[in-house]
């Protein structure tokens, strides 16, 4: 029995180091792996709080571009409406080319020749519209874009600062498509643009590299963020125009107002009535309309105006270039 029993210890010995040994292994493995599995864990998890994070940041990014689009909005409904109730000082000329009506149709307060210039006769005697579109790129860009590609006309859109990746894309689809793009402002914020002449061109030339960098076309034309005739602007629009114009920029308002600026929303018809009355009673139309998330009822007209004016052989829907006539509410 004895005897027996001192013959098992060494084999119990080497069973128990055999044992002990796996332990010491299964050990290190776990305390290798658990860490990498546990790293690799937090890594993705890390990863995918990251861009939630970042996905959030945009979403805020846009929301506070949206209600800075939004105050704007306020801001040029406010002035688009003192414009449109505003009588000439010196209605020097006539009524061809003045207020049409009250809501939807401005008119220059510019002399008889600036104004008469303005709405010449054009040379094959046929009406020329231009369709403009303000405060883009935004969510109803694309729609405009395809009811503009269905009527086989080119419009003008003088844009904003929206550089969400979308805005980008819809920024290079208009260059695309072959119509117009123009400065309208980076940050469309009136309060610190028209502060200064050094401060406007800073916004000025932010949108223009943004545009330049995007699309590769470096704009030649601008709308003034409420028009050149905004009340608004510490500095001297008149200035303002000549230096832009030295650059080699030229500024185009409107003479018709689509209405759809104002708080108030227009329904589709109101804006389309407005449309085709005052192009009625120009030679040389410039159209106000706004691409904004919220202008439904301005892509439901442009559809309707679109289809009533193709139908006329004496109209020509045109883009606006450096070359085209210049409407301007002011006088240089
Ligand atoms: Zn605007």
């Amino acid at each position: 029995m004895a005897k027996q029993e001192i013959e098992r210890l060494p084999e119990n010995r080497r069973k128990r180091i055999k044992r002990l040994k796996k332990i010491i292994v299964g050990t290190v493995i776990a305390a290798i792996v658990i860490p990498v599995m546990l790293c690799i864990f937090l890594g993705i998890r890390l990863h995918i709080v990251k861009k939630d994070l970042n996905n959030s940041k945009a979403q805020v990014e846009e929301m506070q571009m949206e209600l800075e689009r939004y105050s704007s909005e306020v801001e040029d409904s406010v002035l688009v409406e003192n414009q449109n109730n505003m009588q000439p000082a010196t209605q020097t000329f006539d009524g061809e080319g003045s207020i049409i009506n009250s809501s939807t149709t401005l008119t220059s307060t510019g002399n008889e020749n600036a104004n008469s210039s303005q709405d010449a006769e054009t040379a094959d005697g046929k009406k020329r519209v231009y369709l403009t579109f303000d405060d883009g790129p935004s969510d109803n860009t694309e729609e405009i874009l395809d009811i503009l590609k269905k009527y086989d006309v080119q419009a003008t859109f003088f844009v904003v600062g929206n550089t969400s990746e979308h805005g980008q894309e819809l920024l290079k689809r208009i260059v695309e498509d072959g119509h117009s793009i123009g400065i309208h402002s980076y940050s469309h914020k009136y309060s610190s643009i028209y502060d200064s002449e050094e401060a406007f061109f800073e916004d000025f030339n932010k949108l223009s590299d943004y545009i330049y960098d995007t699309t590769g076309v470096r704009p030649q034309i601008c709308r003034l963020p409420g028009g050149s005739s905004n009340t608004v602007s510490k500095i001297s629009m008149v200035e303002l125009v000549r230096s832009l114009n030295e650059k080699n920029i030229e500024c185009f308002d409107w003479n018709i107002s689509g209405g759809d600026a104002s708080g108030q929303k227009l329904s589709a018809s109101a804006i389309t009535d407005n449309v085709l009355k005052g192009i009625d009673r120009f030679q040389t139309a410039v159209v106000l309309l706004h691409d904004g998330a919220d202008k439904d009822s301005t892509v439901e007209a442009l559809d309707m105006i679109l289809k009533e004016l193709t139908e006329n052989d004496e109209i020509i829907i045109d883009k606006i270039t450096e070359n085209t006539p210049v409407i301007l509410h002011i006088s240089l």
